[in-house]
C-alpha cells in the first residue's frame, strides 16, 4: 500500500556521507584520496590493497553520497532539509554530524543550521495565517556534563525527569526569538561561550557535542474549525564529539569504564540510532544511557525524524577511522 511505504520512507533515518576536499597539509605529505563517489548514493574504495579485498567491502551505498566537489548548499537540500523542516509540521527532528575530528562536521553543521534558519523563516512568512513562535536554546555536553551555551555560568546543568515533558534540562536559558538576526547574535556567544577557558579548543571539540535547540510554537490567528491546534516541535542541530572517540575504545576491545577517551555520550548514540534503524522502536532502546540520548530522546524514534552526515577525508592517512565512519553509516540506514 502506497501510504503504508510512504509512511515506512518517513520513519527511516536518513543518512548521507560527506567527504571533503584534501587539505594543504595533507596534499604538502602527499597524500592521496582513497575514495570516489561514483553517482550521488554510492562511494567506493579506490585502491583496495591486495589480500585485504575480502575483510571489508569497498563499495558502499547510502540515501546520498557527496563529493568535495558539493557544497553546503545541496548537502542540505538532499540530506537534511525534509527532516528540518518537519519542525513546522509539529514534528521533531535531529540533525546529526558524525565523523572524525577535522573531517568536516563542524563546517557541515553550521552551513545546514544557516540554510535551515532561513527557510524556517521564509516558511513563517508565507504563512501569515498562523502565528509563529521561536525559542532558542543551545548546549555542550563534555565528559558527561551539560553545560548553557547561552549562559556565562560553568556549573553543570542537571537533567529532570517530568511525567509530562520527559527528560528536560534544568535552568536550560530559552530565549524567544524576535528575529534572523537575533539569533545570529545568540550564536555567536555560543561560540564565544565555546572557547572561554579551554586552552585547546581543537582538543575541546574533538571530545565535546554541541546541540542548538530551535523550538517553534505556531497556532492558527483566526477561529476555523477543527485546525486551531496549537502545534510544538523543536529541531536539533547536533555537531557529535569526533568519531574516533568511540571507535578508538572499539578496536581496542576496552569497556567502557577502562579509558579516559571513551565517550559515553557518542557510544550510546551509536546504539541507540542501530536499534532504531532496525525498527526497534517498540523494542528497548537505552536512551537512558547517556545524556545525549536523554537529552534527545522526545527528538530520535518515535514520530521524530532524524538525518545524520557522516563526514569524512578522502586521505589514504585517514583510512581506518574513513572506515570506522562508512560502518557507522551503513548500521544507521
Ligand atoms: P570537524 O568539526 O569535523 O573537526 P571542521 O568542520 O572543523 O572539522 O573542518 C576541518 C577543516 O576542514 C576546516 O578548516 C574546514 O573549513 C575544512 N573543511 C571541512 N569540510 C570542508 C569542505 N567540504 N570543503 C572545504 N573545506 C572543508
Ligand atoms: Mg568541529
Amino acid at each position: 500500500e502506497l501510504s503504508a511505504a510512504v509512511a515506512a520512507k518517513e520513519e527511516r533515518i536518513l543518512v548521507s556521507v560527506r567527504v571533503r576536499p584534501l587539505n594543504a597539509k595533507e596534499f604538502e605529505k602527499g597524500d592521496s584520496s582513497d575514495w570516489d563517489c561514483i553517482n550521488d548514493t554510492t562511494i567506493v574504495f579506490k585502491h583496495p590493497p591486495p589480500g585485504e579485498r575480502a575483510l571489508f567491502p569497498t563499495s558502499y551505498r547510502f540515501d546520498r553520497v557527496f563529493g568535495k566537489d558539493v557544497g553546503t548548499r545541496q548537502v542540505y537540500e538532499e540530506g537534511a532539509k525534509e527532516v528540518a523542516l518537519s519542525v513546522v509540521r509539529g514534528i521533531n527532528s535531529s540533525i546529526f554530524a558524525y565523523g572524525q575530528t577535522s573531517s568536516g562536521k563542524t563546517y557541515t553543521m553550521t552551513g545546514i543550521t544557516e540554510y535551515s534558519v532561513a527557510d524556517i523563516y521564509q516558511y513563517i512568512q508565507k504563512h501569515a495565517e498562523r502565528e509563529f513562535t521561536l525559542k532558542f536554546s543551545a548546549m555542550e555536553i563534555y565528559n558527561e556534563a551539560v553545560r548553557d551555551l547561552l549562559s556565562a555560568e560553568s556549573t553543570p546543568l542537571r537533567l529532570l525527569d517530568d511525567p509530562e515533558k520527559g527528560t528536560i534540562v534544568e535552568k536550560l536559558i530559552e530565549e524567544t526569538l524576535r528575529d534572523q538576526d537575533h539569533l545570529r547574535e545568540l550564536l555567536s556567544v555560543c561560540e564565544a561561550q565555546r572557547q572561554i577557558g579551554e586552552t585547546n579548543l581543537n582538543e575541546m571539540s574533538s571530545r565535546s557535542h554541541q546541540i542548538l535547540r530551535l523550538t517553534i510554537e505556531s497556532s492558527n490567528k483566526v477561529y476555523v474549525g477543527r485546525n486551531t491546534s496549537t502545534l510544538v516541535a523543536c529541531v536539533n542541530f547536533v555537531d557529535l564529539a569526533g568519531s574516533e572517540r568511540a571507535s578508538q575504545a572499539m578496536s581496542a576491545g576496552m569497556r567502557l569504564k577502562e579509558g579516559c577517551h571513551i565517550n559515553r555520550s557518542l557510544l550510546t548514540l551509536g546504539t541507540v540510532i542501530r536499534k532504531l534503524s532496525k525498527g526497534g522502536r517498540n523494542g528497548h532502546v537505552p536512551y537512558r544511557d547517556s545524556k545525549l540520548t536523554r537529552i534527545l530522546q522526545p527528538a530520535l524514534g518515535g514520530n521524530a525524524r532524524t538525518a545524520i552526515i557522516c563526514t569524512m577525508s578522502p586521505a589514504h592517512s585517514h583510512v581506518e577511522q574513513s572506515r570506522n565512519t562508512l560502518l557507522f553509516a551503513s548500521c544507521a540506514k
